[in-house]
């Protein structure tokens, strides 16, 4: 039967049929949406936007392809998880660009995701000015990521580590035999250590200063280890008297070198705590032989344009392009004729890019490797290399347009990924898709408005329409009412969040949603703002930062009021997160004499190398500090980098709910204590997956995949340990339910339903207790935080840092959250918060302006005062939306 009308053209068809989708909380939904359009899916967080989006119609096109690809795959795609659904029709193949989750490859950067790394060593390799007598490089000479490329010093890390001698010995007044070598081991090791100095003729109870230098090199630094007879405990003159009267040794000893001592340990240690035990006494400086730039030397003596391959892949990006302009237009000018006809023929050069490898130490290998042209060894002969340059300069610049045009042209390609926002790493995939030349596919996304000032928002819908006109379609989850109004098509879920949502309200072109009397959504894009109007508090206090320093920020002067809600706001890259979450908190924090907050100290070798690459924060602060006790950033950060946390453990209401368990009469009586409930230590949790609930299984050219644990079913303990019932459930059953759900439950027991009320209120009502802290996004993560603090005991002395806490929030989530604030300012807290969306913006007490650009055009205060002032100010980009927003 089919059902399209062709003789009307005025209304979209839609062409996509799903029919009993149950995903989640989805009540057996039916839907149809158009293909070739831009589908925006809305509705309150926990709703199941993201259940139909990628839950359903994403992960069906992906099973289905995965099926035809790989017919081995589908027991493991079984295992994985299908979609709940009866039918879907229509579907075309689906591409997903979903913000990251959790932990990423910390070797990634922005050159290496969008592989525009790849061109770029290919145009040092074919294009670039050699030193004279240097013979050609191949691109992988280019890569830091290949064993060829690396610096041999570094091994491409671009530092190396160091273990210096005040961190070793912090007390130089104290002898050896007084522990002065703090880095030694503890107890009968750093005994024979002691006593095999001695034997070997050094004084152990001389103050360790007074040393003659060349000693104390030894002992700290020496890679020889020498093997000897000891005489236990003696002083340098007994172990010399005992050795002439012949006496017999006690043992025989090795020496180890202290820092020897501190690296072999760091690398090879299995514990956790001995290695962050060592790890203090190592620091890393930039590598003496490539100063930090990880390449080979050869490599970096080839330049384009006058810069080695590093300081080429430090610009940023608007003035990458640029440069690269130039390049094209220089060589075409110089190109003879007859050459230019050849390229033009196709008979030029023949290339091929690869992927970058990514992972450390990744062997470069044929599949990665690009075709050579046949003179390979002799320096490419001037029109050869003028037709490189013109060629590969442009395929270059074509791949940076797109990521300009979406307001990222002041990320530059060495950029490492982890530090990029969710929403900047989403839309650097975005322009990436934009130059694969893929037709005829859904691309579904994750809130791609995420970051975006809204300038930027209308070069997003540009680069949205432009993939809609190559032929392909956009299912979007989205928040952003300027993106809704902007749709060909959408469709509302709710109305309210876990089992209060899960039906389509709505299914149609945006103007039909003004009807549907049940949606939130319908208010904010068809009615008022939703907040009351907000008149904005008068500050008494302020606090001076001045000459503050970081990323594109320089010698910035700005004031903070005290005891009111301020929010900073601005381009994206103006350096509103280099000034707020990163400077503020900082020197506020020094300056309350303690760091502002209790991060773990860096555990793996990458991170102490790369903890001390991040940028460093100057600047001075000044005021009256007598209404400021603490601060406390929060920020999108993970919350956790294991499965095995999750929000229960984070907020602390898991060691209620394992108390709770211990205490029924059948724990006492098998005496199980609230650790046999803990599926972090071993004892009741499942051994197969050491209570992670899930295994992994590695898939031969596709990502691995985590799937349900087949010993302990997923439920993460072991059979005896959910034999345990409270209120008639186990554990296992309590980890599955969502914070509504356990509100309901834990009725009448106050201390838990305190946390569980927190996280409702900042909007998590729909996660479950036991949802992997890896599973959450960077909002999500937030605003976890946010519940955690917020169902603390509030003093009033604190002051809250926040970055884009509304970042993946419906509209009417964030006015709950925003409510929150108002209230901790209320009760004379101070809160600081990046913000983006203007109807906020609106409703707070002081605004900041950065800007005028990103980047390096950026980085300063464009406007300050109310939202009122700003919204007049003829200097800032946010005045107009902000003035609109007032209204
Ligand atoms: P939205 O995208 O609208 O914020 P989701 O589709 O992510 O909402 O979630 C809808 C509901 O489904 C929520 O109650 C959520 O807790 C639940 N949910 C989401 N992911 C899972 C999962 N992997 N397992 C079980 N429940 C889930
Ligand atoms: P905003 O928050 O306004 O989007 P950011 O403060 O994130 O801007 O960025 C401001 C500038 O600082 C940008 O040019 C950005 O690329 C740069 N930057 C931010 N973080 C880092 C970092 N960790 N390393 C290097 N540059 C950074
Ligand atoms: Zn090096
Ligand atoms: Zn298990």
């Amino acid at each position: 039967l089919h059902e399209r009308i062709t003789d009307n053209e005025t209304h979209i068809q839609p062409d996509v049929r799903v029919l009993g989708a149950r995903q989640n909380n989805l009540q057996n939904v039916d839907l149809s949406v158009p293909r070739d359009a831009l589908v925006v899916f809305t509705g309150v967080s926990g709703s199941g936007k993201s259940s139909l989006a990628f839950g359903t119609l994403y992960a069906e096109s992906q099973r289905r392809y995965l099926e035809s690809v790989a017919p081995y795959a589908r027991r493991l795609i079984d295992q994985a998880g299908v979609p709940d659904v009866d039918s879907i029709t229509g579907m075309p193949p689906a591409v997903a660009l979903q913000q990251q989750r959790g932990g990423q490859n910390s070797r990634s950067t922005v050159g290496s995701i969008t592989t525009i790394s790849s061109l770029v060593r290919m145009l040092f390799s074919r294009a670039g000015q050699y030193p004279e007598h240097q013979s050609m490089l191949y691109a992988e000479d280019f890569s830091a990521n290949t064993p060829q490329g690396a610096c041999p010093q570094c091994y491409g890390i671009g530092r190396v580590y160091e273990v210096p001698e005040d961190r070793m010995v912090p007390d130089p007044t104290k002898t050896i035999r007084e522990r002065a070598i703090a880095s030694w081991p503890t107890a009968w090791h750093g005994h024979q250590l002691r006593d095999v100095l001695v034997a070997l003729g050094y004084d152990v109870d001389v103050p360790w200063k007074d040393l003659p230098k060349k000693d104390r090199d030894w002992i700290l630094y020496t890679d020889e280890t020498p093997h000897v007879p000891v005489y236990s405990r003696m002083t340098l003159a007994e172990a010399q008297a005992a050795k002439k009267a012949g006496a017999e040794p006690s043992y025989s000893g090795t020496y180890v070198g202290a820092k020897r001592y501190v690296l072999d340990t760091f690398a090879n240690t299995k514990s956790a705590s001995m290695k962050r035990k060592v790890a203090q006494f190592l620091t890393s400086i930039p590598c003496p032989a490539c100063h930090g730039k990880r390449i080979k030397s050869e490599a970096l003596s080839v330049t384009f344009a006058g810069l080695d391959i590093a300081d080429f892949s430090h610009l940023p990006l608007h003035e990458l392009t640029s440069l690269l302009e130039k390049a094209v237009e220089d060589a075409s000018r110089k190109i003879p004729l007859n050459a230019r006809e050849e390229e033009a023929l196709g008979q030029g050069l023949h290339q091929k890019t690869g992927e970058e490898a990514t992972e450390p130490g990744t062997p470069a290998n044929g599949l990665t490797t690009e075709i050579e042209p046949e003179a390979r060894k002799a320096p490419p002969q001037p029109t050869e290399k003028l037709a490189a340059t013109s060629r590969l300069a442009t395929g270059l610049i074509e791949r940076l347009r797109p990521i300009i045009d979406l307001g990222l042209g002041y990320l530059s390609l060495d950029r490492m990924t982890p530090t990029l926002s969710g929403g900047e790493l989403q839309r650097l995939r975005l322009a990436t898709q934009l130059t694969s030349e893929l037709f005829g596919v859904v691309y579904v996304l994750d809130e791609p408005s995420a970051g975006l000032h809204p300038q930027d928002t209308r070069a997003l819908l540009g680069v949205l329409d432009g993939l809609k006109a190559r032929g392909n379609s956009l299912f979007v989850v989205e928040h952003s009412i300027e993106v809704m109004k902007h749709a060909d098509w959408i469709v509302d879920v709710g109305p309210g969040a876990g089992e209060h949502g899960g039906r389509v309200l709505y299914s149609g072109e945006v103007d039909g949603l003004a009807h549907v009397q049940e949606s939130l959504t319908r208010g904010y894009l068809f009615g008022d703002s939703g907040l009351a109007p907000h008149t904005p508090r008068k500050p008494e206090q302020w606090i001076k930062l001045s000459g503050v320093s970081r990323n594109n920020l320089h010698n910035v002067d700005v004031q903070i009021p005290l005891g009111i809600l301020t929010v900073v706001t601005g381009v994206s890259g103006s350096g509103k997160s280099s000034l707020v979450s990163q400077c503020l908190p900082q020197l506020i924090g020094h300056r309350l004499g303690k760091t502002a907050q209790v991060d773990e100290s860096p555990v793996e070798g990458d991170e102490i190398l790369r903890a001390e690459q991040t940028p460093e924060t100057r600047g001075t602060v000044e005021g009256d500090f007598s209404g400021i006790r603490r601060v406390v950033a929060i920020d999108q950060k993970p919350i956790g980098r294991t499965p095995r946390s999750n929000i229960a453990t984070y907020t602390g209401l898991f060691d209620h709910v394992r108390r709770r368990f211990a205490d029924t009469a059948e724990a006492k009586r098998r005496g199980y204590k609230p650790g046999r409930f803990s599926f972090n230590v071993a004892g009741g949790r499942c051994p197969t997956c050491e209570g992670e609930g899930s295994v992994m299984v590695e898939l031969l050219f596709l990502p691995s995949v985590y799937t349900k644990c087949p010993d302990c079913q997923g439920t993460r303990y072991q059979s005896s340990t959910l034999e345990i019932l409270w209120r008639g459930k186990n554990v296992s059953q309590i980890l599955e339910m969502s914070v509504e759900e356990a509100l309901g439950f834990f009725d009448g027991e106050s201390d838990i339903k305190r946390s569980l009320a927190a996280l409702r209120d900042a909007g998590l009502g729909y996660l479950r207790l036991g949802q992997p802290a890896t599973e959450l996004s960077g909002g999500e993560a937030q605003r976890v935080k946010l519940a955690t603090e917020l169902q603390r005991a509030q003093r009033g002395d604190t002051l809250y840092v926040l970055d884009e806490p509304t970042t993946g929030l419906h509209c009417s989530d964030a006015d709950r959250l925003i409510s929150h604030l108002q209230t901790l300012v209320d009760a004379g807290n101070t809160v600081v918060m990046v913000e983006l969306d203007m109807r906020i913006i609106a409703a707070a007490d002081y605004v900041i302006d950065m800007g005028p650009g990103a980047g390096e055009e950026g980085g300063q205060i464009v406007a300050v005062g109310t939202p009122a002032e700003v919204a007049t100010s003829t200097e800032s980009a946010s005045a107009p939306f902000l003035a609109a927003a007032l209204k």
